[in-house]
């Protein structure tokens, strides 16, 4: 058939290109070591940045909530699928961010990249007029939202804030909304938000703060960015993700009052779909209550102590580490193909880093991202240092 074929050839362009993806099925929980194809090997790219994927109150949280909740919803929020959980989860998550909003409300979603769908449309969906800012380095459900939204968009250079003043004083929108990453997803870096939140307050803009890496993982409670840097704006409107540091699953957002009243009333990405499992939503409220207390501030200093440990063991002469401070640690190569060879290089020695390339990032940018957890020990990563610095020795 002509169509498949068209397929097929598109596959194998991608493929000339070094650009075909492949799926590793793991076979364990997840965690620092996971098993895959019948061996066991030592994991630096999942986003469980504290270990709390696999940890045994949460788990045994998921199952209390199954035993009091069922299953499924069984519908979308706005017909019969907001369980009291829901409710539940989304009031404690106020107590996490709250602090650094006016009248803040949050509202939860199945995943981070529709509650950055909900955010964007909802926001701009009453002003055919509105305009989206929104940065270079951006991860791709921001750059779908805005897409989705079909508002004018422009992106700015990454961190620039000269060049984000400019577009917002040009801009005669009623409607403006700056979107951001907090920790960029492949690079590790913090954006300069204290600056961006002064431009967007005089600017009378939204400033959407994507922290899908933050939350949990910063702040000295595990609250996010905004907790890290001590913001506090009613132009501020927050994404934190729960399936990265928190370790379950979903997301949330969370604003002024009316900010949510108008997702809830206009988002089709949270109208249309079914509301998450409600035992989830259950089993997150053990998960927040480990990132806020004595556990998660343990787990963060330990997490902090290993990317110390790379930043002091990493000689890696001819590739260049990114300057980060976070647990994604990403070392930039430049070609698709000696990426790919270095991941598979580490995978052979039972290491499984994440080899990342073009559309991801951009093209000659390819790159290691080796993401830390509180998990590893430090032996662990005293391997990975051994192996990347032996391995870029091999290739200059
Ligand atoms: N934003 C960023 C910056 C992300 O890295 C991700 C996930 N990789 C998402 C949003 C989407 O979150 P989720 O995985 O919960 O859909």
């Amino acid at each position: 058939m002509e169509l498949l074929n068209q397929l097929k050839q598109q596959l194998q362009t991608l493929d000339d290109q070094q650009l075909i993806r492949k799926r590793r099925t793991v076979d364990s929980p997840c965690g620092p070591r996971v098993r895959v194809e019948g061996r066991e090997l030592l994991a630096f790219c999942s986003n469980d940045y504290l270990g709390l994927a696999n940890h045994r109150k949460i788990k045994l949280a998921l199952q209390e909530g199954a035993a009091i909740y069922g299953v499924g919803s069984g519908a979308s929020h706005l017909i019969s699928g907001h369980i009291r959980a829901h409710a539940m989860l989304e009031e404690r998550l106020v107590q996490f961010v709250g602090d650094h909003l006016e009248a803040p409300r949050t509202i939860s979603f199945c995943t981070g990249y529709m509650a950055n769908l909900a955010v964007i449309t909802g926001l701009t969906a009453g002003d055919k007029q509105a305009e989206i800012f929104s940065e270079e380095l951006n991860h791709a459900s921001l750059i779908d939202g805005a897409r989705l939204s079909r508002a004018k968009t422009q992106v700015y250079p990454h961190a620039d804030l000269p060049a984000l003043e400019a577009l917002l004083k040009a801009s005669k929108a009623a409607t403006k909304v700056v979107v951001t990453d907090s920790v960029f997803s492949m690079d590790g870096n913090l954006a300069p938000l204290p600056q961006l939140l002064a431009l967007c307050e005089q600017h009378d803009a939204w400033l959407v703060v994507d922290d899908a890496h933050g939350f949990g993982a910063l702040g000295a409670q595990g609250h996010g960015v905004l907790e890290h840097f001590n913001l506090r704006s009613p132009n501020l409107v927050y994404m934190g993700t729960l399936g990265k540091a928190a370790g379950v699953g979903g997301a949330f957002v969370a604003a002024h009052e009316t900010v949510i009243e108008t997702l809830i009333q206009k988002a089709r990405p949270y109208i249309f779909t079914t509301a998450t499992p409600p035992a989830l939503a259950h089993a997150l409220l053990t998960s927040l209550d480990l990132l806020e207390g004595d556990e998660g501030i343990a787990r963060r200093a330990s997490l902090q102590a290993l990317v110390a440990q790379l930043d002091e063991g990493l000689r890696l002469e001819r590739w260049q580490r990114l300057p980060s401070k976070t647990a994604i640690q990403p070392i930039l190569i430049g070609d698709n193909a000696e990426t790919m060879r270095a991941g598979a290089a580490l995978y052979e020695q039972g290491l499984w880093v994440g080899a990342i390339r073009p559309p991801t990032v951009a093209p000659g940018t390819a790159r290691l991202r080796v993401t830390l957890s509180a998990g590893h020990t430090r032996q662990e990563v005293a391997t990975l240092i051994t192996a990347l610095n032996a391995l870029a020795l091999e290739r200059t």
